[in-house]
């Protein structure tokens, strides 16, 4: 579908370690060094320089000349059906390697005028190819599946296009009247404006204060150094890290406030023209995602909340606090300081992920030295991580801001399972077929963290180490699966009071939120006390503005560590399931595929074996702390 092509070129991948916090650039390698040319990455293998980019640029022209011919003969035959999907599918990859090679070429150093002006051209072709091929959904639609199936019957060529074709046709109860759709892709500015606003306000507006830590450390509260100093060691800094942040965003309660309620009000419009029961199911729809799933999940939290309690209920243990406050879940529960460099970390990850096999693991190995990877913070590079597989012809590229920690390896591991899933999918996939959906895109990288951590713990050399290991897969799971869940929660909450009827503003976002986190932070039960300030959390989440995001992190690790577990345990049939999953990219309904697989997102057990999981973790950690004692 046009939507989801653009979707995939815009949003590379939402990355929870690159959305949710705004990463700390401690700029430790600025300046020291120049990294070598070997872990630069090599945009030169897409295009030589930005003339043969320009040239490239060029054929859209032609290509909307195309258009305009598919647009006057589309349903003629069935051979010219196919001839013009597969025209809409060439742009869409010319289009897709236009953007990759700006976007990326800007990501390396953002002050750069020229690649700033090659990202806005681009972005200004992909605006030309969807209107120009804003024909194909509604003349598809008006075929109508009798018609489109009796193509497919008479032309077996077609088929390579069948499930492009149905996706079409499975949202025909919820697409309007041709002059309608063109009145709502009007709206589409119109539309961003709520998100635009939260953006701008709190990346530019907000005026943060700066904060006097100990040892006279000053620092700039802003969203990065918020990241930094919430897991201080220091009692009194994290408090005071807490304290003040929130303080500053209470001041726009009211304005940010507004601007979620209108993001809301657009939800729910969207929904009730395209004849949705609610914006909920409107968003499954998107996916074709039952709502079982959504509804699963949630229960399921709900009923292992006593496990994470138990572990803030630990980690107060660890930490040595009996009164335990929202600012004690950040810092770390134990000293760690062990460094990896660079090469350590790929060695590190080929080796954890060699259960997969070698095929998988040459791959990875070719990417390592043949340059996929930019792997060096340096000025003016964006922060954070991501991976970008849609340079469909060549190979994956992957960005790092890669420190000297434990995290770093992590991420490595995570983004190059991004990369391996488009590798595998694009390898084996035509490129309206590799394209996995979202509910599906952390599936893949989750798997690789899960498989580093198990090989770190397996070759721990100490007790210690054990425990720093068993803290951090415990952290991964309140952190992307209660969390999230809670969010989603949370999300869920909110649009029904509007699709109810019901305003909103600010502080009533602060009383639904802080109600939400004191149960699933065990208040009641008296295991974390909340103050109501902390309310504020909900500004801090620019995911609410994406309309039911969230809970696909919260899924993705469940069925990750459903694979996972089955990978370790030597499970020789698995291995094959699971990369045949990763082979078949977009080519299917992602929930099904899943399933297939044998995890059934919308069945209780791959939930309730992530939460057993914590538990015997814990009781490993109990016994650990217990036997040192002696
Ligand atoms: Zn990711």
């Amino acid at each position: 579908m046009g939507n989801k092509v653009l979707i995939r070129i815009i949003i590379v991948f939402g990355c929870l370690s690159t959305m949710l916090s705004v990463q700390a650039q401690d700029g430790r390698r600025y300046g020291a060094s120049t990294p070598l040319e070997a872990d630069r990455w090599e945009l030169e293998a897409i295009y030589q320089d930005d003339d043969a980019w320009l040239q490239d640029y060029k054929k859209i022209e032609q290509d909307l000349n195309t258009a305009f011919e598919c647009k006057m003969h589309l349903l003629d035959t069935p051979q010219m059906l196919r001839r013009c999907v597969e025209h809409y599918e060439n742009s869409s990859m010319r289009l897709a390697r236009l953007w990759s090679y700006a976007s990326m070429l800007s990501d390396q150093d953002v002050r750069v005028g020229k690649h700033y002006e090659l990202r806005q051209k681009a972005s200004m072709g992909s605006t030309q190819f969807s209107s120009a091929w804003s024909f194909l959904r509604p003349s598809v639609l008006e075929a109508g599946k009798v018609k489109i199936d009796s193509m497919l019957e008479s032309y077996p060529p077609l088929a390579e296009y069948e499930y492009f074709l149905s996706e079409i046709l499975r949202t025909r109860l919820h697409v309007l009247p041709l002059a309608q759709e063109e009145l709502l892709i009007k709206t589409t500015a119109l539309m961003e404006a709520p998100k635009s606003f939260y953006t701008l306000l709190t990346s530019a507006d907000i005026d943060w204060p700066e904060v006097t830590f100990s040892n006279d450390q000053k620092i700039r509260l802003d969203q990065s150094g918020y990241v930094r100093m919430r897991g201080a060691k220091r009692r009194e800094d994290r408090r005071a890290a807490f304290d003040v942040f929130w303080g500053s965003w209470k001041q726009y309660e009211r304005s940010t406030g507004a601007t979620l309620y209108a993001q809301l009000r657009q939800h729910d419009f969207v929904a009730d023209v395209r004849h949705y029961e609610n914006t909920l199911t409107a968003s499954l729809d998107d996916e074709n995602i039952p709502m079982a799933v959504y509804d699963r999940l949630l229960t399921e939290v709900n009923r292992g909340m006593p496990v994470l309690h138990r572990y803030f209920r630990l980690r107060g243990k660890m930490l040595g606090i009996e009164d335990l406050r929202y600012y004690d879940i950040y810092p770390p529960m134990l000293d760690y300081d062990r460094s990896f460099s660079l090469e350590e970390a790929k060695e590190l990850t080929i080796r954890a992920v060699s259960i997969l096999g070698d095929a998988y693991t040459e791959v990875m190995k070719k990417g390592f030295v043949s340059r996929w990877m930019d792997a060096y913070p340096q000025p003016g590079k964006v922060p954070g991580a991501y991976s970008n597989g849609s340079v469909y012809e060549l190979h994956p590229f992957v960005l790092m801001n890669y420190h000297d920690d434990y995290e770093s390896v992590s991420t490595l591991a995570h983004e190059w399972g991004h990369a391996m899933h488009s590798y595998l999918a694009n390898r084996n996939q035509g490129f309206l077929n590799a394209d996995y959906a979202t509910f599906m895109a952390e599936v893949a990288s989750t798997v690789n963290e899960a498989l580093l951590l198990s090989y770190m713990l397996e070759h721990a050399k100490n007790s210690q180490e054990r425990l720093f290991y068993l803290g951090q897969e415990l952290e991964n799971y309140r952190g992307t699966f209660f969390r999230q869940a809670m969010f989603a929660e949370f999300e869920r909450d909110i649009h029904r009071r509007v699709e109810n009827k019901q305003a909103l503003s600010g502080q009533s976002f602060s009383e639904i939120y802080i109600k939400l986190l004191r149960r699933y932070h065990g208040q009641d039960d008296g295991v974390m006390i909340i103050d109501d300030a902390y309310g504020m959390e909900w500004a801090y989440v620019p995911h609410f503005y994406y309309n039911y995001y969230v809970y696909q992190y919260a899924t993705s690790i469940t069925a990750a560590h459903a694979f996972a577990s089955g990978l370790l345990a030597g499970d020789e049939a698995i291995i094959e399931t699971y990369l045949n999953l990763l082979r078949a990219g977009g080519s299917a309904n992602a929930y099904q595929l899943l399933r297939d697989a044998g995890v059934d997102l919308a069945r209780p057990e791959p939930y309730r074996r992530l939460i057993a999981r914590m538990d015997v973790i814990m009781d490993e950690m109990e016994s650990i702390l217990e036997k040192d004692k002696q």
